[in-house]
């Protein structure tokens, strides 16, 4: 595993960013639009940066991958991102995925379903949202009945990245404790292309070859050892996927941002209207040198809350990773929109393709955690306000 001292990463962990870096810059962004505007997928970029040990860099070596931890693959996330190339199944697969099955999943479970998603060729999507609870969790109704060995799974789920590249989806629902009748939430991996599973795609405004989904789950039948780790402990289990998908959703936020920032202070050096380049007035310098100081600040606050996670703190961790993804995502948002800006009228065409940044780093203010859930809990957690939900 690298790990980070003081408040520079370590020489490791800056190469592996460079590596990445240049590896999605053969694709670059041109290569990703064109994909998604075609309808075509990014499974080239996917396999090769599984072919190099990079997607399943944070799972133990002995099921395929790099033994590193969560800094190590929000650094991919994030070069990617920042190469114009951002890879939302990333912050799926074998960071919430990967993370629960390598650290509750059966030995016979970690065998079948870790190396697929470390090499890319068994990518896993994850399941908890649905239509009428949204951000009430809690409120989950997809359920698991006992049915002789095995489990029935009926249920329906919303906003669910990437299901038609997955083979299985990571899904929560909820069994009954035999002895209170409370129901409890556990996760159980379904096949995609099981009896009764069903997953229409939603059309959305982002510009991405990843998708979005709603699933359908109609008696559903799963084997037993489709339930990973224990009956018994489903929340714990649940949240242990929960900070590194913070982590993630961060990187791939300050990523974007990062590449929204390098295409506007390109424009601003060289788009001459007056005298001088653009970015010799202030009005113009001046937003994207704030969008670099807070996009700085940001990525400080996700690689702190990484370290957090790596060593094993996950109360402080918690903390960090849910300020670092508020922070990654506003000042995403605001980078796109500065970008924008600088380009003119440049800025919402297909050509230069920084509108289509709106909408994909607007996306990070709402999922997978929204800003206005990260507010309640630093509210409640850090400042011990009363809990407002
Ligand atoms: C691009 C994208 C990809 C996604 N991928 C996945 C995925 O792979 N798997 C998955 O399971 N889900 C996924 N999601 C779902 C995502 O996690 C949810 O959209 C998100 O949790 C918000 O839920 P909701 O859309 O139902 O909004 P709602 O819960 O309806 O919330 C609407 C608004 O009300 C606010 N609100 C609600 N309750 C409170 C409160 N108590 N206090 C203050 N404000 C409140 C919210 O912050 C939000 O602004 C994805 C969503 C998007 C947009």
């Amino acid at each position: 595993m690298t790990t980070t001292h003081g408040f520079t990463e370590s020489d490791e962990r800056q190469e592996l960013r460079r590596q990445v870096a240049r590896l999605a810059g053969k694709f670059g962004r041109d290569w990703f639009t064109e994909r998604a505007r075609a309808g075509e997928k990014t499974t080239d970029l996917w396999l090769e940066i599984g072919k190099n040990g990079y997607l399943g860099i944070n799972i133990p070596e002995q099921y395929g991958g790099g033994g590193g931890g969560i800094g190590d693959i929000a650094a991919v996330c994030e070069e990617l991102a920042a190469q114009g190339c951002p890879l939302l199944l990333m912050v799926v697969s074998p960071a919430i995925c990967g993370t629960i099955i390598s650290r509750y999943g059966t030995e016979e479970q970690k065998q079948r379903w870790l190396p697929g998603i470390c090499d890319g060729t068994g990518t896993m999507a994850f399941a908890i949202t649905e239509p009428d609870a949204g951000t009430n969790t809690h409120n989950i109704t997809t359920t698991a009945r006992r049915d002789g060995d095995g489990w029935v799974l009926n249920g329906r789920k919303i906003y669910i990245s990437g299901v038609d590249e997955a083979d299985n989806v990571l899904v929560v629902a909820r069994t009954e404790d035999a002895r209170t009748g409370k129901l409890k939430p556990c996760l159980f991996v379904v096949p995609t292309d099981a009896d009764g599973f069903e997953a229409r795609s939603i059309p959305m405004e982002i510009v991405s070859p990843e998708l979005q989904f709603q699933v359908f789950i109609d008696d559903v039948r799963l084997p037993a050892d489709a339930l990973v780790g224990d009956e018994d402990g489903g929340l714990v289990q649940l949240f242990a996927g929960l900070n590194p998908e913070r982590i993630m959703a961060a990187s791939f936020s300050t990523g974007l941002a990062r590449f929204a920032l390098d295409k506007a202070t390109a424009y601003a050096k060289e788009r001459v209207v007056f005298k001088d380049a653009i970015g010799a007035h202030q009005a113009v310098a001046h937003p994207l040198a704030q969008s670099h100081i807070e996009i700085e600040l940001a990525r400080l606050m996700t690689q702190k809350a990484a370290a957090l996670y790596d060593a094993g703190d996950d109360l402080g961790a918690g903390e960090a990773a849910n300020m670092a993804k508020y922070a990654a995502a506003e000042a995403a948002c605001d980078a796109a929109d500065r970008a924008v800006q600088t380009h003119g009228g440049n800025g919402i065409t297909q050509e230069y393709g920084m509108a289509g940044l709106l909408v994909a780093t607007r996306a990070g203010r709402i999922a997978p955690v929204s800003r206005e859930m990260i507010l309640n809990f630093v509210s409640m957690h850090s400042l011990g306000l009363p809990k407002s939900y």
